[in-house]
């Protein structure tokens, strides 16, 4: 079954096209790792996949109905850029943050035991469970992306959308990252990643899309990287961040 369905998409920030003619399929147990030059229309495709933004002309579907239905987004846990980075100032506790995955699922403001179970299962699935009381502010970057990725498993999410969930995260706590959304991904989560090192995401992901506001390239990363769509996307190709793993 077909998780996301884009066909044919366009998107201009006022006049300018960023995202063009793009046409791919996401499909149930995917792990998709998006890539592309900066400033090559990756977050905005996202966000156009999940239902954040909606085309300009084409169609995206999540899950078989219009991306931008409330329904559908629901079922996504999204992980925003730089939220090892930028949320730091955040007063909440880790508990809060993700129980807030229930939220849509509340009835009558109140939650039931089951809401309870679902949030200490999820912390425990990321192995936060101790530092569930701590406040979101007071962690270190690796443990933040944990509470957002145990949120969306709160919210029984069917698809995970991560935009360069490892920025500003030490390598150590990044590689126990990959292996976590590896074992979800084994686990029947589908997952669509951002993620500007190459090494990490060819040795990681079952799919690749590179894109520069066109798509460049879709299929699996050992075609991926025996092509030069890489090159032909990044033009010069003094900016690709390919390292070995
Ligand atoms: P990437 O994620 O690959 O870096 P983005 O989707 O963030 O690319 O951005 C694509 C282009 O659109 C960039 O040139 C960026 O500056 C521009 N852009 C992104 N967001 C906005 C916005 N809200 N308004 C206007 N331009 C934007």
């Amino acid at each position: 079954m077909a998780v996301v369905e884009v066909e044919d998409v366009m998107f201009a920030y006022s006049d300018r096209p960023v995202v063009e003619d793009v046409s791919l399929e996401v499909e149930q147990g995917d792990f998709l790792g998006l890539v592309g030059p900066n400033g090559s229309g990756k977050t905005t495709l996202l966000e156009l996949m999940i239902g954040l933004r909606r085309p300009d002309s084409g169609s995206v579907r999540l899950f078989g109905q219009p991306a931008h239905a409330s329904e559908t987004g629901k079922r996504v846990g999204f992980v925003p850029q730089d939220v090892a980075e930028t949320e730091g100032e955040m007063p909440v506790t880790v508990r809060e943050v993700v129980r807030m995955g229930r939220y849509p699922r509340r009835l009558f403001g109140r939650f039931t035991d089951e809401d309870r179970a679902a949030v200490d299962a999820a912390l425990r699935r990321v192995e936060i469970e101790d530092l569930a009381e701590r406040r979101v502010g007071r962690l270190s970057g690796g443990q933040r992306q944990r509470v957002f990725i145990a949120r969306a498993l709160a919210a029984e999410a069917d698809l995970l959308a991560l935009d360069e969930p490892t920025v500003g995260v030490d390598a150590e706590s990044r590689e126990a990252f990959y292996d976590l959304l590896g074992e979800l991904n084994d686990e029947g989560m589908t997952i669509v990643l951002i993620e500007h090192d190459i090494g990490v995401v060819t040795s990681r992901a079952s799919e690749i899309a590179c894109l520069n506001r066109e798509l460049y390239f879709h299929g699996d990363p050992e075609t991926f990287v025996e092509t030069d769509a890489l090159s032909a996307a990044y033009g010069d190709g003094q900016s690709i961040v390919h390292h070995e793993h």
